[in-house]
């Protein structure tokens, strides 16, 4: 998802990651600091800029740098408690709009999913309050305390923020996570979801009429299509829950060599008719190409795009399982073996979106059950 980051280290084996975007913003948080912030909080205490010991600038770098830091431990709280819980964690990327973190935790209960969400707005609260009482304390010095200040009182925002019940920020996931312990997942999700988009687009009309700020139409934009596709993905895998591996695969599937130079791989798969490529030498198996991965002009050769390795499923594997593994980051097929391990076909999301429409559309002409939003197993008329 992020191939434009640098993995700078580990913790607890998770892999962290910079953004390129962060080489743009941390400049303009470091400016906008030593403009705006700074001088502000002095004025406050009646002194300017040049009671300052260090300049203003080299500040506003320093703080913009700790912002980050006090980013990246709210991710760690996150991540941590996922770990705790039994949880994956694939990677901490810092970006423009703060930090994402990866997390497979698929069997985590509905208070494990509040208490993994509250985890980093509690780490931010926890760092604002105590920077905030390290800084009145008055020995550090007028550089010092003022720096601890403005970071305490950015945590306390960024713990705030994330804690507006607009999900997928952090208190829509409590607001989920809450629901659901009362509802079906896919209800609790597009209830979540709803609010999130009622609160995005309310922002974006907030913007408009009152207060042009480019930043907050940026976040209503990523809480709006996050929450929008969360729900989808969602309402995809409970739809596709109940039908096998076998229902949605293809079997006009490629073979296609690892060194394969792409404009070729097309032409195989047009001249084969095949709606995936197997990647595979004598040896290995390297993955699964589909035709939305080629675009014309592409360089390079099949195995650049298998970095995932391939993701094997059994062909009376549930599909809601399959689709939930086809939706995690960078992953185009899955290739279904059979019980003696002889590849028979490959699922890809178009597979998994036909073979949505299909259950959707038949699932339509059956009573409605109790709760409409949880359709009727399909094994009863779907077996084969
Ligand atoms: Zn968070």
């Amino acid at each position: 998802m992020f191939r434009t980051a640098w993995t700078i280290g580990r913790i607890r084996g998770i892999p962290l990651r910079l953004h390129v975007s962060l080489l743009l913003v941390v400049p303009f948080l470091a400016a906008s600091v030593a403009g705006h912030q700074l001088p502000r909080a002095l004025r406050q205490v009646g002194l300017t800029i040049d009671d300052l010991t260090l300049p203003a600038s080299l500040l506003g770098l320093l703080l913009a740098v700790a912002l980050f830091v006090g980013v990246l431990l709210h991710e760690l709280g996150h991540a941590l408690v996922a770990l705790k819980q039994g949880g994956k964690v694939r990677g901490i990327t810092l970006m423009v709009l703060g930090g994402v973190t990866e997390i497979e935790n698929d069997e985590a209960t509905p208070r494990q999913q509040a208490w993994m969400a509250f985890a980093g707005p509690l780490v931010s609260l926890v760092l604002g309050v105590g920077s905030l009482a390290l800084a009145s304390v008055g020995a550090l010095g007028l550089d010092l305390s003022l720096m601890l200040a403005i970071f305490g009182w950015m945590n306390i925002g960024l713990a705030v923020f994330n804690l507006i019940p607009a999900y997928p920020l952090d208190g829509g996931r409590i607001l989920r996570a809450l629901l659901a312990m009362r509802l079906t997942p896919l209800r609790a999700t597009r209830i979540a979801a709803t609010v999130g988009r009622t609160i995005a687009l309310s922002a974006v009309a907030f913007s408009i009429f009152f207060h042009f700020d480019p930043m907050l139409l940026l976040v209503a934009a990523f809480v709006y299509l996050g929450a929008s596709v969360e729900e989808a993905a969602l309402t995809q895998r409970d739809r596709l829950g109940g039908l096998k591996a076998r229902q949605a695969m293809v079997t006009r599937v490629a073979s296609v060599e690892p060194e394969m130079p792409l404009p070729a791989v097309a032409r195989h798969m047009l001249f084969q008719g095949a709606a995936a490529a197997l990647v595979r030498d004598a040896q290995n198996i390297y993955g699964v190409i589909v035709p939305s991965d080629l675009r014309r002009g592409a360089e390079g050769v099949a195995r650049n795009l298998c970095p995932n390795g391939p993701l094997f499923v059994h062909v009376e594997e549930d599909l809601g399982a399959v689709a939930r593994e086809l939706q995690r980051p960078g992953r185009r097929g899955a290739i279904v073996q059979d019980d003696f391990n002889i590849i028979v076909g490959v699922v890809t999301h178009d597979e998994l979106a036909r073979a949505s429409a299909l259950r959707h559309a038949a699932d339509a002409a059956r009573p409605a059950s109790p709760d409409t939003n949880r359709p009727v197993k399909a094994e009863s008329y779907d077996r084969r």
